[in-house]
């Protein structure tokens, strides 16, 4: 038997009805704060990853899905593709492109699949949907205001409780700019020098290449350690102070509530002043719904213009495992099930449910086959949780009006034709 690929799996119904619900809940709240919607390409040019992500993260360093073009023209043959493993570089690279400052196109929001070989665990996938937002724009348009900030955090607060989602906690830090990390840096390397030796491989890795990302480690015996190091807040200068304490303040007077987390960070340069996280307990290990942060500096790394931006990432796996609400609370079944009944009777059915679908296009109409007995189509109906059965015979066909059973109190009645959408449709 062929199986998905590792990491991979289907979504299937009644599951698809609660990513459904969960789509249309936060396009919704998207379209409330004034965000258009973004599809980029599946897959970039490897070299888009390598500068937008960075090369000494994870990602880049052991998780793309990366392929050489084995095109037939010269100019794709050797050209290293990737599939996205992330959607805010892309959404970059097309504000670039089609210099979207020009026709004032800001807001921008995706939702889609991203990619990433990683060990796949519950709440941990190779291919995982994402939904984003980022706010992207030259300085005079406000992209770099501590406003931006709060709002993108309470549009969060916002989509999180609409999707019903209770008991997150938001995680926030500044990283300050990139003067305040080099000098960071250097303290953190200092205070590492006589420690890291008893600390993890990967944190001894981390100490030489890139000592920000320290803070990223889970090693329990390393965490005491941890405890120890400085903290980037110490070293943020006058500007990124303000910036944050703006940030927070709007962040009370509008009511969000957030913890600090000195040991959030992000370590490209690119990545600037507010960093955040939302974390729910109900998702065990991988506890992270969702990471964003102001990446002041990427699309001047990406050779665009000087653009502050701000967004985020909602792991949609991860938000949809977190939700009280389950798929069947979602999910609509019929509203009639059309059962046939007897020879010629398939297409007198067929009649009726094109009249009932286009008389009223919020119904669900489902519709059974003429050689089924009364007693299987019953069930049929009873197993699809239909709320009525509709039967079409000779009979019916003649008198056009149709036997209508309410098929959870046993109510029938028999009702002609021009009012069953009517009856159908009120509850
Ligand atoms: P990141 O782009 O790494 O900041 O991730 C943003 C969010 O995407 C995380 O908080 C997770 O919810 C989700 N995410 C990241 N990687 C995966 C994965 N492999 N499987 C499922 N969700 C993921």
């Amino acid at each position: 038997m062929i199986k998905s690929p590792r990491g991979t799996r289907d979504l299937l119904p009644p599951d698809t009805a609660l990513w459904n619900f969960v789509e249309a809940t936060v396009r919704d709240v998207f379209r409330a704060y004034n965000f258009h919607e973004i599809r980029t390409p599946i897959f970039e040019s490897t070299e888009l990853f390598a500068r937008g992500v960075g090369e000494e993260t994870d990602i880049v360093a052991k998780e793309m899905f990366t392929w050489e073009d084995r095109g037939r023209a010269e100019s794709d043959r050797g050209q290293s593709l990737t599939l996205r493993p992330e959607n805010t570089a892309g959404v970059v690279r097309a504000y670039i492109e089609h210099k979207l400052w020009d026709r004032g196109l800001n807001k921008l929001f995706y939702i889609g699949p991203q990619f990433r070989r990683e060990r796949p665990q519950k709440g941990r996938y190779r291919q995982f949907y994402q939904i984003g937002a980022e706010v992207i724009g030259p300085a005079a348009s406000g992209s770099e205001s501590p406003a931006r900030d709060a709002e993108i955090l309470e549009l969060l607060a916002t989509l999180l409780d609409r999707v019903g989602i209770t008991g997150w906690t938001l995680e926030l830090n500044s990283v300050g700019c990139p003067a305040d990390r080099a000098r960071f840096n250097e303290a953190l390397r200092a205070a590492l020098e006589p420690v890291v030796a008893k600390m993890c491989a990967d944190c001894q890795r981390r100490a030489v290449t890139n000592p920000l990302r320290v803070f990223d480690c889970k090693v329990p015996e390393d965490q005491s350690v941890i405890e120890t190091l400085p903290r980037i807040s110490q070293f943020l200068d006058e500007g990124c102070r303000t910036h944050f304490e703006q940030v927070k303040e709007i962040l009370t007077a509008v009511g969000v509530p957030f913890t600090l987390n000195g040991r959030l960070v992000r370590g490209l340069d690119y990545y600037t002043r507010t960093a955040f996280e939302f974390t729910h307990g109900a998702l065990g290990a991988q506890n992270a719904i969702l990471g964003g942060g102001r990446y002041d500096g990427l699309s001047e790394a990406l050779g665009g213009p000087a653009a502050p931006g701000i967004g985020f990432a909602i792991g949609e796996d991860r938000l949809v495992l977190s939700l009280a609400a389950t798929a069947d609370s979602v999910l609509r079944t019929p509203d009639v099930y059309i059962a046939p009944l007897g020879p010629g009777m398939n297409r007198e059915a067929a009649r009726l449910a094109r009249e009932l679908r286009r008389s009223n296009k919020d119904l669900v109409v489902e519709l059974g086959d003429e050689s089924f007995r009364l007693k299987k189509s019953f069930e049929a109906a009873d197993k699809l949780k239909s709320r009525y059965i509709l039967i079409v015979g000779e009979n019916e066909v003649k008198a056009d009006a149709f036997a209508l059973k309410h098929l959870a109190s046993g109510e029938q009645v028999s009702v002609p034709r021009a009012e069953l959408a009517a009856r159908i449709a009120r509850h």
